[in-house]
């Protein structure tokens, strides 16, 4: 099966907004940050900017490298509805898996966004807003670790997966061992006493966070669900410095005789030491989403990186989509231009066979996927 038919299964993605953008809008999205650029300058002008201008614009019915003036005047003329079904449609995506942890951004549903790719969507569940949830409930801080738990196991039991944010709050090394519950009710109490009444309070505590993660491990040790990592590349809320994947590494090793799949997200551009970590550990898996997108021209070298140490039953297919639908089409077009680029190279030198080529496509793609999350549709 070539490349480009080649059904996704897509790991980790959000919600889309489908109402018609505004120019601001659309170009905040093609970045991470929520700063603006430099003064007089555009995101636009970026390799993701150019990566849709090159292969966005033909979906809406312009030439390529079409102005980005021209790009959201298009955008507005076909609607919202109609360029995210074009979208969603080409990006070839038979599965989502949706991080559905920013509820402040008002996107849309995994099932709406199910229904415009014409895909399965399933909900993954974030885990630190349980936890904020709870402060701002009126609990007592001895009741804390008992009631996360609970909400934690709940969640997890209705989702394909739970994922962790804790790079952007504590970072990524975090304890090998479930902290004691005295402590975490200390904190839980140093916290809670910060809440104004009825607002979601941010976790900011250390030991609160790594308390999260170990009720997150149990949850998804006890339903078989995989528990994913944001690793690398983010806001700029996040420390770079802080979340290279090897950080986790006391905390693999803890949870591996558990055989807790850890899917560590994006990675970029910490990709090698990622895929070091998925050819020592049985349960790490690795992509390479979200970094794909923001590299653009330049997405088969990090692929290619990527490929260079990790198992081919240890990598898996992500987007990182979140907010506009160009990014689903260009995770799943980059991702395919990627690989195909990698295997010709690997053919040409004579280390790659067609029907590996193939084999291990369909792993990527989605095979490895379905064996570790839960998909009652086979990811469809
Ligand atoms: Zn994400």
């Amino acid at each position: 099966m070539p490349i480009d038919e080649l059904p996704l299964l897509d790991h980790h993605a959000h919600g889309i907004y489908e109402r018609d953008l505004e120019a601001a809008e659309v170009e905040r999205w093609l970045s991470e940050t929520y700063l603006p650029p430099a003064p007089g300058c555009s995101w636009w002008d970026s390799p993701l900017g150019l990566a849709v201008r090159a292969h966005c614009a033909p979906i809406l019915d312009l030439e390529p490298f079409a102005s980005p003036e021209l790009y959201v005047q298009q955008r507005r003329r076909l609607g919202g509805e109609e360029v995210s079904r074009r979208l969603l449609a080409a990006a070839g995506v038979s599965s989502l898996l949706i991080d559905t942890g920013m509820a402040d951004l008002d996107l849309c549903s995994p099932e709406r966004l199910g229904e415009l790719a014409n895909a399965s969507a399933h909900e993954v569940v974030r885990l630190e807003p349980l936890a904020e949830g709870l402060a701002a409930s009126h609990i007592s801080p001895s009741e804390y670790p008992e009631r996360l738990e609970a909400a934690v196991r709940d969640g997890v039991r209705r989702a394909v997966g739970a994922k962790s944010v804790i790079a952007y709050r504590s970072g990524l090394a975090i304890s090998p061992s479930r902290p004691a519950t005295a402590d975490v009710i200390k904190a839980a109490e140093l916290w809670m006493s910060q809440a104004t009444d009825g607002q979601p309070l941010r976790l900011t505590e250390t030991t609160l966070h790594h308390h999260l993660v170990w009720v997150g491990v149990d949850a998804c040790h006890e339903f078989g669900r995989p528990l994913q990592f944001h690793v690398g590349l983010g806001d700029p809320d996040l420390d770079l410095r802080a979340v290279d994947p090897t950080l986790l590494t006391p905390l693999i090793r803890a949870i591996q005789p558990l055989g807790v799949p850890l899917t560590l997200l994006h990675n970029y551009p910490f990709q090698r030491q990622a895929a070091y970590l998925a050819s020592m550990f049985p349960n790490v898996y690795v992509d390479v989403g979200l970094g794909l997108n923001h590299v653009g021209p330049s997405a088969h070298t990090v692929l290619a990186e990527l490929m260079e140490y990790t198992p081919f039953h240890k990598q898996l297919y992500s987007s990182d989509a979140i907010a506009l639908a160009e990014l689903h089409y260009l995770g799943a077009f980059l991702f395919r231009r990627a690989l195909d680029t990698v295997f010709e190279n690997w053919m040409k030198t004579g280390d790659l066979s067609a029907a590996d080529a193939e084999r291990i496509a369909l792993q990527l793609a989605g095979g490895n996927a379905n064996r570790i999350y839960p998909l009652a549709d086979g990811g469809r």
